[in-house]
């Protein structure tokens, strides 16, 4: 679904009427800077499905160029999937003091359940052996786990079994067509909580064609876990 919104959500009180947000309130929010108007406000777009170098070996984008780009095209923020590979906490806040721009950290992990992104580990070990193990691990550390590009390549990776491990799918991935992105949306109706959004970005073409529109402030770590368990949030799409 292309923006804007179509769940109802309160969105800003000041601009983002045609579903990108101007991103002063960006710094705002980030952990070292003091409160103040802009960060009352809601409806924070953030992209939770990015790559970079070094630790995607696969991408050819920077954390810096990655925070201009997506700073430039709407987003309010950007969450750090690397393949199989977890940023550090440190290094997260310095990039985010450094670019000025809300940074946030989960991984996706090459799972036999297909790839699976995860938010919430926080400094844990990114290494399991099954989707299982996986699971069994976010439990206790409050992570949440959602089913990547559950559509892609005609697999639907979507079982009874999965759909006990995962609280739902990603529906909008902006490397995956219109009609793989309607099937997973479909798919992702027999989930506890609504699919997400995230452009899959490996190159600067591909940054913010897809996000994930919170109801919510959305800070840190713990925060983006909050707010995705209340399940006040939609995948959108914003390059149609
Ligand atoms: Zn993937
Ligand atoms: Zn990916």
């Amino acid at each position: 679904m292309c923006a804007p919104p179509n769940l109802g959500l309160r969105l800003s009180q000041a601009g983002n009427r045609g579903g990108r947000r101007h991103n002063e309130n960006v710094a705002a929010m980030l952990p070292s800077h003091e409160p103040s108007a802009h960060a009352r406000l809601v409806g924070v777009l953030i992209d939770l499905h990015c790559h970079t170098l070094p630790l995607s070996q696969c991408s050819n984008l920077q954390a810096e160029e990655l925070a201009d780009l997506a700073r430039a095209r709407g987003l309010d923020g950007i969450c750090l999937t690397e393949h199989d590979a977890l940023w550090d906490t440190r290094d997260i806040a310095e990039l985010g003091r450094r670019t000025g721009f809300l940074f946030l950290h989960g991984m996706e992990l090459t799972t036999d359940a297909g790839h699976v992104l995860a938010f919430g580990f926080g400094a844990g070990s990114p290494a399991f052996a099954s989707v299982e193990e996986a699971a069994r691990a976010a439990e206790p550390a409050g992570a949440l786990l959602y089913l990547a590009h559950p559509a892609r390549d005609g697999l639907l990776r979507v079982t009874e079994r999965t759909r006990t491990l995962f609280a739902s799918v990603e529906t909008q991935n902006g490397s995956d067509s219109k009609l793989q992105n309607a099937s997973a949306s479909g798919i992702s109706r027999s989930f506890r909580l609504p699919g997400i959004g995230g452009s899959d970005a490996h190159t600067p073409a591909e940054v913010g064609r897809t996000a994930t529109r919170f109801d919510a402030h959305v800070t840190d770590e713990a925060s983006l876990v909050a707010a995705l368990r209340s399940g006040r949030y939609e995948a959108v799409r914003l390059d149609c």
